[in-house]
């Protein structure tokens, strides 16, 4: 297990999934009835872009760090505050105190009654997860194969949540995990909101995961896919998100932040693009 998330913390696509995030909960904190958020893959809970591992790669820069410019009083600019609110005050070089991954994310936005799960196999992300929520008895950090968490905490009591699956597709075999372990979930919960995080390298392994998310029973489903640069130039220039039992408003919220997004974190003008595709009502 290679993957550290500390250096690329911040990047566009922790920006794009992160925003969206965001939407999500603030959308199931209409509701008082508690819920519960999973997120079986956590990473180290924030991350301090100053450290050695996000400098090194700069990534950040043409994420978190191009969200100087976001004009607050605009349509995707409200939708979007929220989130900069989170993310806090940033140096001149857009580099906040501390990046807020998903658990912090979800730690900050849920309330009293809801209760929240973070799944991390990384023995040093996880010490980092435990003790970042070690006081916060709404927090759960288990040293537990998100894979396994997948199936094993569906349903949660509250019958209501999220699911958030955010693998870092190191293996080959990960886009199969997802489908399977998504569709093993989805059999024992199928009212939860899940959202299944995927890079866009090969185009026909997010058609899959479509595929199989189509496949599943599910009635209602949202593709997201958000480009900074077109197809083979370097590195990852596309990712995606797919949301299974999408609040009701995200599509239409998705149609006006992603065009914000990408012109905020193109690599050059005109270079990106972004995609909403979904399925039910
Ligand atoms: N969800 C985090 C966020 O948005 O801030 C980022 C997660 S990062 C993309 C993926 C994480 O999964 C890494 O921290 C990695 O150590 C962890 N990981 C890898 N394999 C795992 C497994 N089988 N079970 C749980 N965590 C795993």
């Amino acid at each position: 297990m290679n993957y550290r998330h500390a250096f690329h913390a911040g990047n566009f696509a922790d920006v794009f999934k992160h925003a969206l995030l965001v939407r999500i909960l603030l959308y199931l904190n209409r509701k008082d009835a508690p819920y519960r958020v999973i997120d079986t893959h956590a990473g180290e809970g924030a991350y301090d872009l100053a450290r050695e591992e996000a400098d090194r790669t700069g990534e950040w820069r043409d994420g978190v760090g191009r969200l100087a410019s976001v004009d607050r009083a605009s349509e995707a600019g409200a939708l979007l505050t929220p989130y900069l609110d989170l993310i806090g005050a940033r140096d001149a070089d857009g580099r906040p105190d501390l990046y807020p991954g998903s658990p912090m994310i979800a730690q900050k936005l849920t309330r009293p009654q809801d209760r929240l799960v973070f799944c991390e196999k990384h023995p040093e992300a996880y010490a980092a997860l435990k003790r970042r929520f070690a006081r916060d008895r709404r927090a759960k950090a288990l040293d537990l194969d998100g894979w396994t968490a997948l199936g094993a905490f569906a349903p949660p009591p509250e019958r209501r949540g999220l699911m958030l699956v955010d693998p870092p597709f190191e293996a080959r075999d990960e886009f199969d995990r997802l489908a399977r372990g998504f569709s093993v979930a989805f059999g024992k919960w199928s009212t939860g909101v899940y959202a299944l995080w995927f890079p866009v390298k090969d185009p026909r392994d997010a058609q899959a995961l479509w595929d199989a998310v189509r496949t599943s029973g599910a009635q209602r489903a949202l593709r997201l896919e958000l480009a900074v640069a077109p197809p083979g130039d370097s590195g990852l220039t596309r990712t995606g998100l797919i949301v299974v039992n999408p609040p009701y408003v995200l599509g239409s919220e998705a149609f006006v932040l992603l065009p914000t997004l990408v012109r905020l974190m193109e690599r050059t003008p005109g270079a990106g693009g972004y995609s909403i595709q979904s399925f039910g009502d």
